[in-house]
């Protein structure tokens, strides 16, 4: 088998090179893209010695050459930016694009990928959030094959298997609840980003660490199953178990549930996008049914965790909704992490940059480019305008400007 990765320093990245190391199959790594982390890339290349390898900037990729100058018998080709994402998407024979690349710099690979009818074994959330319909009907005309990594997705896709499509009632994504899944709503506002990013189960980037406190998480995941299994938002739940033993369930019209369950490990749904529709043998742990004494599961606060609305409701918009979406948030997940802004004002910069946003259909993937730069000035505008958190509460919709 070979692979091709965009994103590969990030967390999935570098999973997915684990499991390339743990994999009975051969498989060779063609292309290696990544960010500024040009150490671990240099590490990664020096190890898998791809065809190319790509970072995010001429800076880095000076730093890069400079790295890999040196070693023996191995001269790969170079490149940097959106081009060399293309490039490790388009210019090698693979069996599998990984597109793990974090943000809206994975989108064009990725959907160049999918416009040749490839298997991409999808972890770059803002592809389908930002672009899903874009890539959905590309896909659909092209044949390619998305397989979700993303752990509740991956859970739909095998859950799913045992029904068709038209047999599905519902699909039940899970979610951990956050670390305030038990805080009081009033001291939301006292929460600082240290805390914020301590998340009970998985151990992922800053952003989406906030992403998952704030929910907004499982809203990105709600528009991204619509996309990835043609559902209506209207038949995607989500529940709260904070366990996180069960990824997801879909519910069968004769009443039958069928769902997903292991331990928390972004291994495994890799795994089983490389190798679908086989299952390879994993030497991670297994689960202890000794020690699983219960089960909980419960609805989200909706008024608590405001965002999760606004990802339905962009969901049903369709259009450039999901893209602004996004865009907005990280704006504002960035804006809380510098103190620049309170913890529930996160969802407040992304209703207000949202706010009469004129919808288009059936944007192109040169539309949400556009897009997303014009929602991240936006919500700049919006936080900028937004006065210091205070230390103690008293944050009331009466500050706002
Ligand atoms: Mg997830």
């Amino acid at each position: 088998m070979r692979i091709s990765v965009l994103g590969s320093t990030g967390s999935i990245g570098r999973h997915t090179l684990q499991v390339v190391r743990e994999i009975d199959a051969a498989v060779e790594v063609v292309a290696l893209a990544a960010g500024r982390n040009v150490d671990e890339l240099a590490r990664q290349a020096l190890e898998f010695r791809p065809a190319l390898v790509s970072v995010a900037d001429p800076e880095s990729l000076a730093r890069l050459r400079d790295r890999l100058g040196g070693a023996a018998g191995y001269s790969p080709r170079f490149a940097c930016g959106p081009r060399g994402n293309l490039a490790a998407a388009a210019e090698f024979e693979y069996d599998v694009l990984v597109s793990a690349a974090v943000g809206i710099a994975g989108l064009e690979g990725t959907y160049e990928a999918v416009r040749l009818g490839r298997r991409i074994a999808l972890a770059n959330k803002e592809v389908l959030v930002a672009a899903g319909e874009a890539v959905t009907s590309a896909a659909r005309d092209s044949g390619a094959e998305i397989l979700p990594v993303d752990s509740e997705h991956n859970a739909l896709h095998q859950c799913l298997r045992a029904g068709r499509a038209d047999e599905v009632e519902r699909v039940v994504l899970t979610a951990s609840g956050g670390p305030f899944r038990t805080t009081p709503a009033e001291e939301l506002a006292r929460v600082t980003p240290e805390r914020a990013l301590r998340h009970p189960t998985w151990k992922m980037g800053s952003r989406i660490t906030i992403d998952s406190a704030t929910l907004m998480n499982k809203g990105f995941e709600v528009i991204e199953a619509c996309h990835l299994f043609g559902l209506p938002p209207g038949l995607v739940d989500i529940v709260v178990h904070p366990q996180s033993v069960v990824h997801a369930m879909v519910e069968f019209r004769d009443g039958s549930v069928i769902a997903q369950l292991s331990p928390p490990d972004m291994k495994l749904p890799i795994r089983y996008a490389l190798a679908y529709p086989d299952r390879e043998p994993s030497p991670r742990r297994r689960m202890d049914w000794t020690r699983v004494s219960q089960l909980d599961f419960e609805p989200p606060d909706r008024s608590k965790f405001p965002l999760i609305d606004l990802a339905y409701e962009a969901a049903r918009s369709g259009g450039l909704s999901g893209c602004m979406l996004n865009a907005a948030d990280e704006v504002a997940v960035e804006a809380f992490l510098c103190g620049r802004i309170s913890f529930p004002d996160i969802a407040h910069v992304v209703e207000r940059t949202l706010a009469g946003a004129p919808s288009k259909p059936e944007p192109s993937v040169g539309d949400v480019l556009e897009c997303d730069l014009e929602a991240r000035a936006k919500a700049r505008e919006v936080v900028r305008r937004r006065p210091e958190p205070r230390p103690a509460l008293g944050l009331t919709g009466a500050t706002a400007a």
